[in-house]
């Protein structure tokens, strides 16, 4: 059976109607075989703008829904989610061209979010605070926010939509999702689950959950409208830089979670053996196209060769191939322009002194398709490419000797989204987590830099843009807060003792 083919029998299953991929001008392709899978009807500013005008309205109604109640839509969403996650984690797989393992683990995320969700749906908890006045009380409260506009990365298709819509939902809002362009299908099969959930509760007001497909000038439209409260834009630092300054230009509000360049350091005290596996997985895993991918490792010269051949040896051996059909532990890269980056930064890193290990275009049956040798280089300084994210599987390999200076090395680039550190000493590991250690969102001890949970709050800083999803705290970026003073005495007492008296 083609992809093609298959594509359309689990879009079939999951309940997606077949006019909306087929006949569009807009062409979806496989990664794994590059193959075509779908041609979609697309939005326009217009349709945006009509979609938008519909999310408020469901935003008005859906306030008034208690929070336990929007929570039980979120636990439906998870049963759905539960139901479908096979056919979904398939759908994920063929059109990210990610392992079927990691195809159903981004379902299992989705399932994991929406767990917590319908807890928080309880615990939007407010506070109350000592006031100055007597016979007063003072306390704070969060109110649902209003339309938020979900702009999502192929590499997560239908995860990061999942973090935003199941905390968005629980809080009161509507959601409008601008999928990447390169992952279209996967997300009108998880509208399409929603939409069972949302037929299953019943009582939700139209438009709650909307899709847009299309590119970037459709997301413009969320972007740039003073009816869009939160834009949540996850993607590439370029697109950061371009979708903040216009949140931020009509004072609206916006969670960004941008490019990584993560690094770890390896010390003289690692379990080299714990390190190789963890600096595998998080460096060559989903062939380098997460954004918490590691890119950078420090390893110290007392290490670096019971560690860094080992490292070259495991690169020269691992499988590249369909992840579909083989065992193979990297699949493909996105698309051709994905293979050139990957080209043009190994040719920089060249020129600036590395010696590049693996990084060829491997071959498989399509020439469609683009797989790649996963490439280690040794650089002699952190310079060039090293600076900059190529969401692609190269890692830049460097020496340290000194632990003060490689942790400057290490912040030292413009992204600041995840990191790790592999020590037995308590010093360093510490050190590495204090206010002068990483200056990450995300710092850990003795594992690699990926494979987050959805507990922790999930984001960076710098570059990475500062937002946070996910779990902790973060369901407060989808709220309003409000102060709130109540005077139940007979007296006006004014605030710090000032006296008005008429
Ligand atoms: P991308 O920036 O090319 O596209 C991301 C999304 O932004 C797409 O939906 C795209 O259509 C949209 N977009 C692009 N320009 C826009 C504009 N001007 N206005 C509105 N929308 C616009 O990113 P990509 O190639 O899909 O994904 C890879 C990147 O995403 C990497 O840099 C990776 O690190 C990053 N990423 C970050 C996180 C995170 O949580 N920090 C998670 C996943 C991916």
């Amino acid at each position: 059976m083609s992809l093609a083919t298959e594509a359309k029998t689990l879009l079939d299953q999951l309940g997606v109607d077949a006019a909306l991929y087929t006949g569009g001008p807009m062409a979806s392709f496989s990664p794994v075989t590059g193959e075509q899978i779908g041609a979609l009807v697309t939005d326009t500013p217009a349709t945006a703008e009509a979609a938008i005008a519909r999310a408020k309205v469901a935003f008005k109604a859906w306030r008034e829904v208690p929070a336990p109640k929007r929570g039980e839509l979120v636990r439906l969403l998870g049963e759905e989610l539960r139901a479908a996650k096979d056919a979904l984690g398939r759908l994920v797989s063929i059109e990210a061209g990610k392992s079927p393992s990691e195809g159903l683990g981004e379902v299992q995320e989705m399932i994991d979010i929406c767990d917590f969700a319908v807890g928080l749906s309880r615990q939007l908890y407010g506070l109350t605070i000592a006031t100055e006045r007597p016979g007063h009380r003072m306390m704070e409260t969060w109110h649902p926010l209003g339309v938020v506009g979900v702009i999502s990365a192929f590499n997560f298709p239908v995860a990061v939509w999942s973090w935003n819509t199941a905390l968005a939902l629980v809080c009161g809002n509507s959601v409008i999702w601008k999928p990447s362009e390169k992952t279209p299908l996967t997300a009108l099969a998880s509208q399409a689950i929603l939409e069972r959930a949302l037929a299953r509760f019943g009582a939700a007001p139209a438009d709650l959950s909307q899709v847009l497909i299309g590119a970037g000038d459709v997301g413009n439209t969320l972007v740039e409208s003073h009816d869009v409260a939160l834009i949540s834009a996850t993607g590439s630092t370029r697109m950061g830089r371009i979708v903040g300054p216009k949140v931020a230009a009509r004072f609206g509000r916006s969670i960004l979670e941008l490019g990584g360049n993560n690094a770890g350091i390896v010390c003289p005290s690692a379990d080299l053996d714990m390190a190789l596996r963890a600096v595998a997985f998080g460096a060559m895993g989903t062939a380098g196209q997460r954004c918490t991918t590691m890119r950078r490792l420090f390893v110290h010269e007392s290490v670096y060769d019971a560690l860094v051949p080992r490292l070259i040896k495991a690169y020269a051996s691992v499988s590249v191939g369909n992840p579909l059909e083989t065992q193979a532990l990297v699949g493909p890269l996105i698309d051709k322009l994905a293979f050139d980056a990957m080209q043009s930064a190994l040719e920089a890193a060249r020129a600036a002194g590395g010696k590049v290990h693996g990084g060829a275009r491997a071959s498989v049956a399509s020439n469609a398709a683009y797989y790649v040798h996963p490439a280690l280089v040794e650089m002699p300084e952190q310079t060039g490419p090293v600076l900059e994210e190529t969401f692609a599987p190269i890692l830049y390999v460097m020496k340290y000797n000194d632990f003060d200076a490689v942790l400057e090395s290490h912040n030292a680039v413009g992204a600041g989204l995840s990191s790790s550190i592999f020590t037995l000493d308590m010093r360093e590991m510490e050190t590495f987590l204090s206010a002068r250690g990483s200056d990450c969102g995300i710092a850990n001890v003795n594992i690699g830099t990926s494979g987050a949970e959805i507990g922790g709050a999930f984001g960076g800083e710098k570059e990475t843009g500062g937002g946070r999803e996910s779990g902790s705290d973060a369901w407060k970026g989808y709220m309003r807060r409000a102060t709130n003073t109540i005077n139940f005495s007979r007296e006006l007492p004014l605030a710090q003792g000032v006296v008005f008296d008429i």
